[in-house]
């Protein structure tokens, strides 16, 4: 890779970055971490690159979720749990009901770092620096917390290292085992309106396991159906962090991000000449873009070049996030272009961000009506230009919040101060997934 270095970004114009006042301090914590054990095995980002290359050749659907932002105050098992067991229960009727492998990444474990639409925010007349997220500074609105403070990146590594150990204990522990799985999610559904549904699903999963069962099929040896993979993601904005995690792979000599198997780069921050594409062109893990409806063909293209030259399907996802009312003019463009210039990628759906708003109420919220049509138009763009409709991004949570409006609960905005509960953007709670979840099935069987 030529003339790259883990930290030839700092060379680079650089933006959403927070204004460290103790360099000394900051340089002794980068120091810290980058004699702290990788968080991930490069072998397993390079399982991942395996997964996507089969996703971007049209033999798979990546599923990605977690947490806008995950929060060191709700840092615990059962928040954990309840994520990991929602993406978990879409992977399945993903897999079952849409008859296509899924490949799970958790936004999780890593995701604390925010870029923010201003560098203050203002109450009452008082300014003070944003929150940027757990890595940075803290939510409280008062001077010393908005402080930026370099030892959060410590407590960021601890606190994601712990949940990567107990995400890793319930893909292989057992959770994740098929037989458990399609126990819990009974229990899980019970007061969805979808819980028929469900249940159907439920039921067929089971008949299935005992048939091969009686056929000699022994589920008992076969791993598959007992654990589960599952891998983590977040947006490597803060790259002070990202660079202390960075090591070279003993087995093939080249430099991966060890922080997480999959890294982005925000909307905010993919600007060409800027740091974030220059540290990320180094680095050998499946990386990710998201894409506003802004971008131009051209861009793309010189984006593509710069982060995958070698056009190796399963490197580059390209994470689409448009708007329900701005998809329609700008993706289709884009996906011509690419397949004009044959370049692979997986294209991904976010239909979190485009669909932001505020309630009459006050709340930052999403509704998720536009979140299901960016959905249906995601598909349906790709299918009218001959492409791959690869995954799906979400904001989304186990936990039960009213964050997002509409839904089969019909939440309205007056009922969004229920339980609204993020400290960033507004997420699914899990009935918002399941119901979610049947509609991309349907999509996948077509
Ligand atoms: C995010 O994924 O939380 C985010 C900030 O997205 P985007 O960069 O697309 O705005
Ligand atoms: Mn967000």
């Amino acid at each position: 890779m030529q003339n790259w270095q883990p930290d030839s970004w700092r060379a680079k114009p650089i933006l959403q970055q927070p204004a460290y006042e103790d360099k000394e301090q900051l340089a002794q914590v980068e120091q810290t971490l980058s004699q702290y054990p990788p968080l991930v095995f490069a072998e397993e980002t390079r399982e991942l690159r395996r997964q996507l290359s089969d996703v971007s050749m049209g033999k798979g659907f990546l599923l990605q979720g977690g947490d806008c932002a995950e929060s060191f105050d709700e840092f615990n098992a059962p928040k954990i749990r309840d994520t990991f067991k929602v993406l978990l229960q879409m992977a399945i009727v993903l897999t079952f009901a849409g008859r296509c492998p899924v490949t799970k990444v958790a936004r999780m474990a890593g995701q604390y770092a925010k870029p923010r639409s201003s560098d203050f925010e203002t109450i009452d007349g008082v300014a003070l620096p944003s929150y940027r997220g757990d890595i940075i500074n803290s939510f409280e609105f008062t001077p010393e917390s908005r402080r930026p403070d370099p030892n959060r990146m410590l407590d960021a590594y601890h606190r994601s290292a712990s949940t990567l150990n107990l995400l890793r204990a319930f893909a292989q522990g057992g959770l994740a085992d098929l037989h458990q799985v399609n126990r819990w999610n009974m229990a899980f559904v019970e007061n969805n309106p979808l819980k028929e549904r469900y249940h159907d699903m439920a039921r067929r999963i089971q008949d299935t396991l005992e048939f091969m069962d009686v056929l000699g099929i022994n589920a008992g040896n076969t791993p598959v159906l007992h654990e589960t993979s599952l891998f983590t993601s977040h947006e490597a904005l803060l790259l002070n962090y990202e660079q202390a995690l960075t090591r070279t792979d003993t087995l093939t000599g080249k430099p991966y991000n060890c922080s997480a198997h999959m890294v982005w780069i925000g909307e905010r921050t993919r600007q060409l000449d800027h740091a974030h594409i220059e540290f990320f062109r180094g680095i050998h893990n499946p990386v990710g873009v998201k894409v506003g409806p802004g971008m131009e063909e051209d861009e793309l293209i010189w984006l593509i070049d710069a982060l995958n030259p070698d056009n190796d399907p399963g490197r580059l996802t390209l994470i689409t996030r448009m708007g329900a009312d701005k998809l329609e003019q700008n993706l289709p463009r884009l996906l011509r272009r690419v397949k004009q210039e044959g370049r692979h990628v997986v294209w991904s759906s976010d239909p979190m961000h485009g669909n932001t708003f505020k309630a009459s109420s006050g709340f930052k919220t999403r509704n998720f009506d536009a979140i299901l049509s960016e959905i249906r138009q995601f598909f349906a763009a790709h299918e009218a230009e001959g492409t791959h409709a690869g995954g799906i991004h979400l904001e989304m949570t186990g936990q039960h919040v009213t964050e997002c409006t509409g839904g089969a609960y019909q939440i309205s905005d007056d009922d969004l101060a229920e339980a609204y509960k993020t400290q960033c953007d507004p997420r699914l709670n899990a009935d918002q997934v399941l119901e979610m979840a049947f509609l991309v099935a349907d999509h996948l069987r077509k």
